[in-house]
């Protein structure tokens, strides 16, 4: 379809929006009518926390633009508070309903773009539709929570789900100066990072005075009492715990919006999200969908998934243009690149976890390292928990995560990118990358990742996993500790045997010959060393990747 079309575009925020820029930067005579529910078009949704927190103090930061804005620079017609009801494949029309005076008519298009989002997930949990409740989604949400904070002179919140959504609002409510509790019913907070990563987010969290209940879901919100007073609720948790609550923020996950699709015969998906080709078309040739309401392939496992993040909603919404205007792009799939801040840290993830290749079935060898984000001869240096997973045949990139106070985010998108290309290992090992002492070293934590990975690619050394030191209690190996004394004293895994690397070849003697012997040091990188002189002299060892700073994350998160 060229030029002159009638596009309709439902949804105005970060698919629909971009989908409606782009299709007027490649064709000034189209008919280009954006349909949104809210108040708002264009607005950051991915600033909401940060105005809860007072970090965006204005609200008019977040809006982006208006539809008069959007008039004079694209000529696009925006329709806000008009709702899309329903859609007559056949006629090629839509029904639209306005909401503030329940006018209802009809608008015909040649194409059609779905860029609807998902719903914040509100269970079935008896209380929940209790006032002080809050879901986070759009404008008009944050209004009614900084409302509410003010209003109620709430002092104790508890947030609902630990995912990225719920640990924004948990970092900006303590910064409002809120008492903040974070319940989730897995073990872990942010579930796209492996246990032993989000370990450190734990840490952050009770660090800064937020109370965290993992593995403990939330039950009921029971009406609060003389006896229990809140201003919200008393959150009844499964193990019984009572929390008073003069807020609730329900984090709990997001399901695509796709009430509208299901209407008009599209077809879905098996996660319930509109299923569309590589070109982003549905079932219907004429209707195209993006954004957080459509399944997209995981660009590592091949799996259709749910990944509801904004980069792959607004690249989308390009991609999508590109196709109604003549300009046929695919998108290949999402890597599902994400990060976050918590309080001091960062945490970042590319691709696959651990947790998701072991579900696939898809062989994966893993390491962790600490490198320091920057030289350490310059000041200020802070390590990175890193963790990268590959093919252990061939060393392609799978996945990889990290966690430390500098620099992870430039790490996460070298990696990403790294990713996206089919790299290997050995290719990071390669990568030329900017150094200056403030700002990295001259071998970067990700060509350290990848030298780590070679090491084990080429049988230089074995790695054992921090979940693999049980092994030691059932008498199967010996942990060798070969840090320093006085780094031993701040703390060390039981029942290991302590020899200073610097001691080691001397004392030889102590280790047995016919055991496994897993070392450590602190972060991986001597107890490489001690590997490489054991294993050349017969011992049969393992390195405990990540060593003992990985062990005690998982062992304390
Ligand atoms: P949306 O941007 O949600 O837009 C959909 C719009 O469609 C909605 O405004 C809705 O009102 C409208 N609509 C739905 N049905 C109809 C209808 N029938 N008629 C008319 N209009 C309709 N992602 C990141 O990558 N990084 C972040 O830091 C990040 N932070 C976030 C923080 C918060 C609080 C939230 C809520 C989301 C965050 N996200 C983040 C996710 C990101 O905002 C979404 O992935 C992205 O907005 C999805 O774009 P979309 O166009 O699919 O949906």
């Amino acid at each position: 379809m060229r030029g002159g079309l009638r596009l309709l575009i439902v949804g105005g925020v970060a698919g629909g929006a971009s989908a409606a820029a782009r299709a007027r930067r490649l064709s000034e005579s189209a008919e280009i009518i954006v349909f949104e529910r809210g108040p708002h078009v264009s607005f950051a949704n991915c600033g909401l926390p940060y105005y809860v927190g007072g970090e965006i103090g204005d609200k008019n930061e977040l809006l982006l633009h208006t539809p008069e804005s959007l008039k004079a620079r694209f000529n696009l017609d925006v329709r806000v508070l008009s709702e899309v009801t329903a859609i007559d494949r056949a006629a090629q029309r839509v029904r639209v309903r306005e909401l503030q005076t329940g006018r209802v008519y009809e608008e015909k298009y040649d194409a059609l773009v779905l860029s609807p989002g998902a719903a914040p997930l509100r269970p079935p949990i008896p209380g929940i539709e209790r006032p002080g409740h809050f879901t986070v989604r759009n404008v008009p949400d944050v209004e009614l929570i900084t409302g509410w904070i003010e209003e109620k002179k709430a002092a104790r919140a508890v947030v609902v789900g630990g995912g990225y959504i719920g640990l924004e609002m948990a970092e900006q409510l303590r910064r409002r100066g809120l008492l903040v509790t974070v319940v989730e019913a897995l073990p872990q907070v942010m579930a796209p990072l492996d246990p032993e990563m989000a370990a450190w987010l734990h840490q952050e969290l009770r660090a800064n005075g937020v109370e965290l209940y993992l593995n403990d879901p939330v039950c009921a919100f029971h009406e609060p009492d003389e006896k229990a007073p809140a201003k919200a609720s008393i959150v009844v948790l499964k193990s019984g715990r009572r929390l008073q609550a003069d807020l609730v923020v329900l984090g709990l996950g997001v399901k695509p919006e796709v009430g509208l699709a299901k209407q008009a015969g599209l077809e879905l998906g098996n996660l319930g999200g509109i299923r569309v080709n590589e070109y982003l078309q549905t079932s219907d040739p004429r209707i195209w969908a993006i954004g957080d309401a459509i399944e997209v392939k995981d660009a590592v496992t091949g799996a259709w998934s749910l990944i509801p993040l904004a980069g792959p909603a607004n690249r989308q919404g390009r991609i999508v243009a590109n196709n109604i205007f003549g300009r046929p792009s695919r998108y290949d799939g999402t890597l599902g690149t994400a990060v976050i801040r918590v309080f001091g840290l960062t945490a970042g993830c590319t691709g696959a976890n651990e947790k998701a290749l072991k579900r696939a079935g898809i062989p994966c060898q893993v390491i962790h390292l600490h490198p320091a984000s920057h030289a350490g001869y310059y000041p200020g240096g802070q390590p990175i928990a890193m963790k990268i997973m590959f093919y252990p045949e061939n060393g392609r990139l799978l996945g990889a995560q990290a966690v430390g106070r500098d620099g992870v985010d430039k790490r996460i998108d070298v990696l990403a990118t790294a990713l996206k290309a089919g790299m290997t290992v050995h290719d990071l090992a390669d990568l030329e990358l900017a150094y200056a002492p403030p700002y990295g070293s001259a071998k970067d934590p990700v060509n350290l990742a990848g030298m780590a990975a070679q090491n084990v690619l080429a049988g230089d050394v074995a790695v054992a996993q921090w979940h693999e030191v049980d092994k030691v209690s059932r008498g199967e190996a010996v942990l060798l500790d070969v840090r320093t004394t006085p780094e031993r004293q701040k703390g060390e895994i039981p029942g290991s045997l302590h020899i200073p690397l610097h001691e080691l070849r001397a004392r030889l003697s102590e280790l047995p010959k016919d055991k496994e012997i897993i070392v450590h040091c602190q972060s991986g990188q001597r107890s490489y060393f001690a590997c490489r002189m054991l294993s050349q002299m017969g011992y049969r060892v393992r390195n405990l990747t990540g060593s003992y700073r990985t062990w005690k994350a998982a062992r304390d998160g």
